[in-house]
């Protein structure tokens, strides 16, 4: 298991501005959470990054936005109105609600009342709401989406229409998610609001083992992309009996929270189950033509589905590092350079010398024209300034001081090795690079 622990995860995110509790002012909203600009920062860059490694450099998948409100006929046809469910039992003493499949059913946590559960029944996870000026009644019944893959079925022939790719092509889409969690619990790690980063990727089933392979290797390329160890990850090949009913091979990626072994994200095949649903509920046809001649078929589907919130908690804990630096204890997030919320940090020695002052700004309007994510700190002393930086995993600091103004040097400071040279300004950019 990680070294760190569920609370410091937790109390460095809030203290630092990465994630605060949902409604907090107001008592809060179980199972929600708000991101801070650095959780934002840190969120966009993991996204981006999603974006970047499974889209922009590959020429096989389209991305994809579709509605989070979707005609109801989308849940009815894919299942989840019917299926999409999680045992939830009742403790007959406090009244407390629990996931059958998730509490040790002897005696209740809540209360310590033994053997005082109910039964369990099966409770739907979709958040209903109606749309449009009716009375709340069936016919306006919509649902919040519980994933963003139904979005990306019911786009598929909007995008073989258009596009008519070869097989096999992917779509992937990001967005919120929406699931009425029986029990959110263990900081962001299962929300009731969330985010998804899946692709769905369209093959010959002929060809399935081939991509399933393929995806296997890309997920394991993406964990590494984002600093995940290998030794914190484990591929666990999902038994049939365990499988959803469609799925023919599972695949979950593991990871060794601090909460411990739990599911990161998730490889499925799932043969042609959506496309015939599909089929089957709006009674169109959504049969790929192969262009060398051969006769249609429907494609069959490999998912790769991950959730934003799991990867963050996974990086998080990943990176948060503890050492020793002039005798005393110093926490540091070690996150790479594309995901750090902040790549550097400037500000001058002193904050009362207004050349200092003045030189710094210039300098740091330069950087953050040419990186971006620059952040301007000029309060306290350096050490606590460091310090900050090392919380919220700034790679580098530069410190304009008085040799600054009589030399053109300035101070840049290695996160990890809390290192320092002296650089020419007009070095600093090449050696961030
Ligand atoms: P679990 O068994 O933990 O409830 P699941 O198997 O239902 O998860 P999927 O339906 O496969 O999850 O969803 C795909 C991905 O979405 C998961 O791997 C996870 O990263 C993310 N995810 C699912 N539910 C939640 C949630 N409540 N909060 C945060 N992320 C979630």
């Amino acid at each position: 298991m990680s070294e760190v622990t569920l609370d410091l995860l937790v109390s460095l995110a809030k203290r630092r501005g990465f994630i605060f509790p949902g409604s907090d002012v107001y008592g809060g909203l179980s199972g929600t959470w708000d991101y801070g600009p650095l959780g934002i920062m840190l969120k966009r860059n993991l996204i981006n990054l999603w974006w970047k490694f499974f889209i922009d450099q590959r020429d096989d998948i389209y991305p994809l936005d579709a509605a989070i409100l979707m005609n109801a006929k989308v849940w009815q046809a894919s299942g989840h109105v019917e299926t999409f469910t999680d045992p939830l039992v009742e403790c007959r003493v406090c009244h407390w609600r629990f996931r059958a499949d998730k509490v040790n059913l002897d005696k209740c946590p809540q209360c310590g009342q033994e053997k005082s559960f109910t039964e369990p029944q099966n409770f739907n996870l979709m958040f209903k709401t109606n749309i449009g000026p009716v009375v709340e009644d069936t016919s306006s019944l919509i649902y919040l989406r519980p994933e963003t893959a139904q979005g990306i079925f019911t786009n598929y022939k909007n995008v073989l229409d258009v596009f008519y790719p070869d097989l096999p092509f992917g779509i992937g889409q990001s967005g919120k998610a929406f699931r009425n969690e029986i029990s959110p619990r263990d900081f962001i790690f299962r929300s009731r609001e969330f985010e998804q980063l899946e692709i769905e990727y369209f093959i010959d089933p002929r060809n399935w083992q081939d991509s399933f392979n393929m995806w296997l290797q890309l997920i394991r390329d993406w964990c590494d992309l984002i600093g995940l160890p290998t030794d914190m990850i484990i591929e666990r090949e999902i038994d049939e009996s365990d499988r959803a009913h469609y799925s023919q091979r599972t695949v979950d990626f593991e990871f060794k929270f601090p909460i411990g072994q739990e599911e990161l994200l998730g490889l499925a095949y799932r043969t042609d189950f959506d496309l015939k649903n599909i089929e089957r509920v709006s009674k169109k046809s959504m049969l790929y033509r192969p262009k060398n001649g051969e006769e249609s078929f429907l494609p069959h589907v490999i998912e790769p589905s991950f959730g934003v919130e799991r990867a963050i908690m996974a990086v998080l804990t990943a990176s948060y590092k503890v050492d020793e630096v002039n005798g005393k204890s110093r926490t540091f997030l070690k996150l790479s350079n594309q995901l750090a919320p902040y790549l550097i940090v400037v500000g001058p020695l002193v904050k009362n010398k207004v050349e200092l002052v003045a030189k710094a700004k210039e300098i740091f309007k330069s950087l953050k024209l040419e990186f971006g994510s620059v952040m301007w700190d000029d309060n306290s002393n350096i050490g606590k300034r460091y310090r900050r930086a090392d919380e919220i995993g700034t790679p580098y600091c530069v410190t304009i001081d008085f040799d600054t103004l009589e030399n053109g040097t300035v101070t840049v400071r290695d996160r990890d090795s809390t290192k320092q040279e002296r650089l020419k300004v007009d070095e600093i950019s090449s050696y961030i690079k």
